[in-house]
């Protein structure tokens, strides 16, 4: 019987949508490979986290006849490196975005996903920028460029990445990036405010008012964008505010100060080793800036010090329009707070493990560096969904990780041996290390 959501189920369905790929071959051109085996191959490499796994799978078939391309990832003739860039060059990496989609609609349809809701009911979406390709020397035409002093240009490849997030979870679940583009400007802030919009634009009508909570860093606590999630997209926010960019804001609270208006809030925590007093302030309606007609939200703060020494350990402020009251802000504060993952989970996976994969494949012309990065992406959200819902895959990684071996294991097991499917593959491997799976 095929689970929920297995990993043979979203290979299938990715198969399926991979065949409607745009192909910009010339019919004259040689045809032979399928566009859906080009995307296909290049997620197989971002999936195992192998740059060489193509390879050693072209090797296999000579050999055997058979590989693992073919059976775990439904490709019919892996394409040469070559041809994959060629034939996923042409496509714009919106072309994915559906396969996100899917993913996260099938996690709700098997009640997986209600245990993101957090605050309020709302899901977390929290918005990081990352850089994922710097350099003097490779460019495509969409590239965003820099002249440093000397005079030297520097092109980029940056995104915004949204991930859902929950505070008690060290899982996060990708959704589509957005990728910035050369016409979104060359200071960083209007880049990527200008792609939130976008994302906002394509993918937040899938979201019923009032069930979303945007997290991001002090650069998206800016009127626009809260005004357009609070009134246009009707959902909530809560972004951190620094009193540098939010000048008029922090004199409105300094004069409140004086006249006791902050409302308070203080608990103590034991941390293991010595207490910790965890102070709140808060307030209601304070303007987001000067001007005649300033956006009101809602603010407040976290200080956490040393019981003993009085030291401070943590401090940070955030605005947001979920109404605040000495009652709900320390779990607002924990909303808060759920961003830190998508910098600790998120990037640090993709940049210590994912990221160099893209070097091995090439840059491109058009797109190929941005549909690679939204494939890596998508690679990642797969392997956090069978985290979620695949009892064998996360007992093999719970068991592997301590041994850190999960996918040396899968690059070495597949380079000897041809899987029937990803269910044999892991029967064999849990077989294997003598582990027993609990009773469904
Ligand atoms: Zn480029």
């Amino acid at each position: 019987m095929s689970k929920p959501l297995s990993l043979s189920k979203i290979i299938k369905r990715f198969q399926t949508t991979w065949q409607e790929l745009p192909d910009h071959r010339h019919p004259s051109n040689n045809t032979c490979y399928r566009i859906a085996d080009a995307a296909a191959s290049a997620f197989s490499v971002f999936f195992m986290q192998s740059p060489s796994f193509l390879a050693h799978q072209r090797d296999m078939h000579q050999h055997k006849g058979r590989d693992n391309v073919a059976t775990l990832f439904g490709v019919e003739n892996i394409p040469s490196d070559n041809q994959i860039r060629n034939l996923l060059d042409p496509i714009t990496p919106d072309h994915f975005h559906a396969d996100f989609a899917w993913v996260i609609e099938e996690l709700e349809r098997s009640g997986q996903l209600a245990s993101f809701q957090a605050y309020a009911g709302t899901y977390l979406i929290a918005f990081d920028g990352v850089v994922f390709h710097s350099s003097e020397k490779i460019h495509c035409e969409n590239c965003t460029t820099r002249q440093d002093r000397s005079g030297v240009t520097h092109y980029y490849h940056s995104a915004i990445i949204p991930v859902m997030v929950k505070p008690v979870s060290a899982h996060v679940l990708s959704l589509p990036p957005e990728c910035i583009v050369p016409q979104d400007g060359h200071e960083k802030q209007d880049c990527e405010r200008a792609a939130v919009k976008r994302w906002l634009a394509h993918h937040q009508p899938r979201y019923q008012p009032h069930t979303v909570t945007y997290l991001g860093d002090d650069l998206y606590a800016n009127q626009p964008l809260c005004q357009l999630i609070d009134q246009t997209y009707v959902q909530f926010f809560v972004f951190v505010c620094k009193p540098d960019s939010h000048r008029t804001l922090y004199e409105w609270l300094a004069s409140l100060e004086g006249a006791d208006g902050l409302e308070t809030r203080q608990d103590r925590h034991w941390n293991g080793k010595h207490g910790e007093i965890w102070s709140y302030r808060l307030v209601n309606q304070v303007p987001l800036r000067a001007g005649d007609d300033p956006m009101m939200v809602n603010w407040f703060e976290l200080t956490i010090t040393h019981e003993e020494t009085g030291k401070v350990i943590y401090h940070n402020a955030w605005v947001t329009n979920h109404l605040l009251s000495p009652e709900n802000v320390s779990q607002l504060a924990v909303v808060g707070r759920a961003r830190w993952k998508v910098e600790n989970e998120n990037i640090n996976v993709l940049k210590t493990k994912g990221y160099n994969l893209n070097h091995n494949f090439g840059h491109g012309e058009a797109h190929l560096a941005n549909v690679f990065f939204t494939l890596n992406l998508l690679a990642f959200l797969v392997h956090t969904t069978q985290h979620l819902v695949n009892e064998a895959y996360r007992l093999l990684r719970e068991t592997l990780s301590v041994r850190r071996t999960f996918f040396n294991d899968l690059k070495a097991l597949t380079r000897y041996m041809v899987f029937a499917s990803w269910e044999s593959l892991f029967a064999f491997m849990i077989e294997g290390l003598e582990l027993d799976l609990p009773p469904p």
